[in-house]
């Protein structure tokens, strides 16, 4: 049976590469242009995927070769031929990311917009992949992917079928030693996947928790907001690592990476750090499913996959997202509401010790995140603001403020995804007011306006804690007590510091970055100078830390560094340590106001 668009994926593990034969069944009369995404949806930067094509040729569907030519760095032109044609090509995949595609004998994975190749004009038709059993791999493999089945066998090799292109590169594809888990979220199948560590055979890993503990999660968001997307089944990929972690969402799965470290074992039943962060993954990631994947920006409708695609929302899509990522575990208490205080006071920390908040706002962070946010350099602290970070701090604001009234950022969501998600239309932004601002003042019943201007387009500090007191959080600051101090708990500061993060490097410390208005900065020193000395002693990092511990505000330091291959020196003043270290605690239950209990209560469940 002769289809449109045809892929057909062969692994070869040992040279880590896809084969893949696209057959096209009517080119045209002009010719066909075909050519890989230049990025990945979710990841704002522009990846040229195309790069990973290392043998491309053509041919016709009797086998007499066909021109093709490049035309630039992501795009193909075929020569024009009347009848069926067939581009064979090969695409390296070496990379364990959750962003492009990794071939091993243990494991394949990859991303559409890795290998599919998008054949122009054809876009909107049905578009068909086989999937073959990877040559030279390890016995026990099967298949784990959202896209829909047409015909496969027990380990789910066959072949399968998107409606669109769109589509086809949405449905990520995991094969090898599967760890498959499965439940039921609004009546719909989910499955979760873990590959890596041979499936994860003898870790002693709590796999039913983890399966009960996540379906928690998704049920907090279908419930907020009133269903689910019209799926058939949704796909959690995991790969298990030492050390490693991200995510990408995806329409109906989502591609993780995780330690094992991270899984809970059996026999283990507190939700530890490192558990929490892999739950808050499988949250955030899951949520998207409604926000960014559906509800999205009008920038993304169509999806540009050639170039950068401009939005000044992702402090919404990302922002937003990350609120609810931890708020939804701390509502379906799989964590304690003082868990998920500790988690806000790292928030705010973070936030608390970026400089750049002061100079760039989120709307900016957002628009510029192909260029600054995705390329950071050791100037980053300096000059941008995480639209993650600080966009979650104002969804948290959000939220605050319209339950202050009896509402909540619930019901912005739930209008958000009434007006832009079912349709997949698109949030505009124009005019002022966008899409989401609009959605937040039909939900207040007033103009906003003033605090966009405030949290979405300026930079001052906001009053997050004045928010706080009026649920009952007390929000205190401190300095920080050493260099592995992330917040979110009380403990004792020091009391100075160089405003320098610095790293153990050649038996000495290197400066990998320096504040702005640090005591660092204002003598002279800058990202990249190896220290050798401190007051005329060779310097360690150990050193290091024990001269800050033991130092008083107006102390100077005598510095010996290299700069590139130039031996420098420096007197440094040491400043006192900026109070940029947040932890929250629950007031006392009897000096709270009625109405104050009564909102926290409603917040957090206490
Ligand atoms: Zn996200």
């Amino acid at each position: 049976m002769a289809h449109a668009i045809h892929y057909t994926i062969t692994p070869h593990c040992l040279q880590h590469e896809y084969l893949v034969e696209l057959y096209i069944d009517t080119p045209g009369p002009e010719g066909v242009c075909v050519s890989l995404p230049a990025w990945i949806p979710g990841s704002y930067l522009v990846r040229d995927f195309a790069k990973n094509i290392v043998e491309i040729a053509a041919q016709t569907s009797d086998g007499a070769p066909l021109a093709i030519s490049k035309r630039d760095k992501d795009s193909w032109l075929l020569a024009p031929h009347d009848g069926p044609v067939i581009v064979r090509y090969r695409v390296y995949a070496w990379d364990i990311s959750v962003r492009t595609a990794y071939l091993d004998e243990t494991r394949a994975f990859f991303n559409g917009t890795s290998v599919f190749l998008q054949v122009h004009g054809a876009e909107a038709c049905p578009q068909h992949v086989s999937l073959k059993a990877p040559q030279a791999a390890d016995d026990g493999w099967s298949v784990a992917t959202a896209m829909q089945a047409v015909e496969v066998d027990d380990d789910g090799f066959g072949d399968y079928v998107a409606p669109n292109y769109d589509e086809l590169i949405d449905h990520p594809v995991e094969m090898g030693r599967l760890h498959r888990l499965s439940f039921t979220v609004a009546d719909i199948p989910h499955e979760m996947v873990f590959v890596g560590h041979d499936g994860c055979e003898g870790l002693s890993i709590d796999f039913p928790r983890i399966a009960k503990d996540v379906q928690q999660a998704c049920e907090h968001h279908v419930a907020l907001f009133g269903e689910l997307p019209p799926i058939e089944r949704y796909v959690f990929m995991t790969m298990v690592v030492g050390e490693g972690y991200g995510g990408l969402e995806h329409r109906a799965s989502t591609a993780l990476l995780c330690s094992y470290e991270d899984l809970p074992r059996l026999g283990e039943d507190d939700v530890n750090e490192r558990y929490r962060n892999f739950l808050g993954l499988c949250s955030h990631e899951y949520f998207h499913t409604w926000n960014v994947k559906r509800i999205k920006p009008a920038a993304f409708t169509p999806f540009d996959y050639q170039r950068e695609n401009y939005t000044q929302l992702l402090w919404a899509f990302e922002g937003i997202t990350s609120y609810y990522d931890d708020y939804s575990l701390c509502r379906t208490q799989l964590i304690t509401p003082e868990s998920y205080l500790e988690l806000v006071g790292r928030l705010l920390t973070r936030l608390a010790r970026n400089p750049g908040r002061l100079r760039q706002s989120v709307c900016e962070s957002s628009f510029d995140a192909w260029t600054k946010f995705y390329k950071q350099d050791e100037s980053a602290p300096n000059v941008i603001v995480s639209y993650y970070v600080k966009g979650a701090v104002i969804a948290l604001m959000l939220d605050l403020k319209l339950r202050q009234a009896s509402l909540s950022l619930d019901d912005v969501m739930r209008l958000l995804w009434q007006r832009y998600g079912d349709e997949e239309t698109g949030v505009p932004e124009h005019n002022g007011v966008d899409g989401v601002q609009q959605a937040i003042n039909d939900v207040a019943g007033q103009d906003w306006s003033m605090f966009f201007a405030q949290a979405l387009h300026g930079t001052d500090d906001l009053p997050v804690a004045e928010h706080l007191v009026a649920f009952g959080v007390e929000c205190s600051w401190r300095t920080a007590a050493n260099d592995a101090d992330v917040g979110g708990k009380p403990a004792k500061g020091l009391a100075v510091a160089t405003g320098m993060r610095v790293r153990g490097h050649n038996g000495g410390v290197k400066i990998q970055q320096v504040l702005s208005n640090s005591a660092g900065e204002a003598a002279g020193l800058a990202a990249g100078d190896q220290l050798v000395a401190l007051n005329d002693a060779r310097v360690s990092l150990a050193l290091w830390n024990r001269q800050l511990a033991r130092a008083r505000v107006g102390d100077i330091w005598q510095i010996h560094y290299f700069r590139r291959d130039e031996l420098r020196s420096a007197s440094m003043v040491v400043q006192a340590a900026p109070l940029d270290t947040c932890h929250l605690r629950l007031m006392d239950d009897d000096v709270l106001e009625e109405s104050v209990a009564q909102r926290r209560h409603a917040w957090l469940g206490v």
